[in-house]
């Protein structure tokens, strides 16, 4: 059964997952059934406010000394994070090898979810970090 987009009106089969479907996929119909969906809910909830990118902009803007003056104001917090990152720096600079002799009866590295950070350009990309779930197999 195919169906009328209601942003582009070209016919389009909805997926067989969504049969509720009323956009077809190409990436246009998509931005605008969210930029749709977005201004609904806007209208519908006052609350639903806080994650929108432009606002963090605007606020961002109109406090640019915000993350400034957290420092300052919290010198361990400063201290804290500059020494984790010295620490980071010094370890991608001279990676550990895990020497065989010295590895404990128990591997390190367990089962279990990590954090990923990678490391681009010898700076650690925090904002690229993923969480992991890592299955050690021997
Ligand atoms: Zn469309």
């Amino acid at each position: 059964m195919t169906k009328q987009c209601k942003a582009c009106g070209k016919a389009f089969q909805p997926h067989p997952k969504v049969p509720n479907q009323t956009y077809c996929s190409s990436p246009e119909c998509q931005r605008e059934r969210r930029r749709r969906w977005l201004e609904e809910k806007r209208q519908v909830d006052a609350d639903y406010q806080g994650n929108e990118p432009q606002k963090i902009e605007q606020w961002r803007n109109e406090h640019p000394d915000y993350w400034k003056q957290y420092r300052q104001a919290n010198p361990n917090y400063a201290d804290r994070n500059r020494n984790l990152q010295q620490t980071r720096n010094q370890r991608s600079r001279n990676p550990v090898i895990a020497n065989v002799y010295e590895l404990p009866e128990f591997s390190p590295f367990p089962s279990g979810r990590y954090r990923l950070i990678p490391v681009i350009a010898d700076v650690i990309a925090n904002e690229y970090e993923l969480i992991v779930e890592i299955i050690v197999i021997s």
